[in-house]
């Protein structure tokens, strides 16, 4: 994971929101290769193995690198230029995040939107972390602080209500979602385009 990643992460349990402690244990360049994150609220520990943060239930082996996807990936109906049309995404800097299958399009996003990390979330496996990529792994939900970024792309496999309410709460007020599927969303939401398999939102302000 990239090392400023590490600063927006939370712990995924429920309770109040709050930033992890990171102790690397091996870095390369800007990238945190092996570490612990420990929650200050719970205690809980969650390790960094590989390059891949594991924010599981305490306890929990990391699984391979690579990850969890409910369901095998399946490729996405749109490509990496057509995300950075539906996300509005201009200019550098700040994260996007793919949730699920939609990570697949996690190398050929970043190196469409120089200067955007991409944070590929319970990605399908085979998705490598790099310079551009982080991988993180979750039990549940999006382990991410509320309002840090500037997209989220929800795969099919995760375009469910909570996946939704998730994605609404780490976005930046005014920015966009993009899920595949045909879902309703909450009132936080503004539809701004649906067909062709997805629904583009954005954020309430
Ligand atoms: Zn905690």
């Amino acid at each position: 994971v990239f090392i400023e990643v590490t600063d927006i992460l939370r712990c995924p349990r429920e309770h109040e929101e709050a930033y992890l402690v990171l102790v690397p244990h091996r870095m390369e360049g800007r990238r945190v290769l092996a570490g612990v994150l420990g929650c200050p609220v719970c205690q809980a520990e969650y390790s960094i193995t590989d390059g891949v943060a594991c924010l599981g239930p305490s306890g929990e082996t990391a699984p391979g690198a690579g990850g969890v996807a409910r369901r095998a990936g399946r490729t996405p109906a749109y490509d990496a230029g057509a995300l950075l049309a539906f996300l509005g995404l201009e200019g550098k800097g700040g994260f996007v995040v793919l949730v699920g299958g939609a990570a697949l399009l996690a190398a050929a996003l970043a190196e469409a939107a120089p200067g955007v990390h991409v944070i590929a979330v319970n990605p399908p496996a085979g998705i490598a972390a790099s310079d551009e990529v982080s991988v993180v792994l979750a039990a549940a939900g999006i382990p991410l602080k509320s309002r840090q970024v500037r997209g989220v792309v929800l795969g099919e496999d995760r375009a469910a209500p909570e996946d939704v309410a998730e994605a609404l709460r780490v976005l930046l007020p005014g920015l966009r979602l993009v899920v595949e599927g045909e879902v309703s969303l909450p009132d936080t939401a503004t539809v701004l385009a649906r067909g062709g398999g997805v629904v583009v939102a954005g954020k309430v302000a």
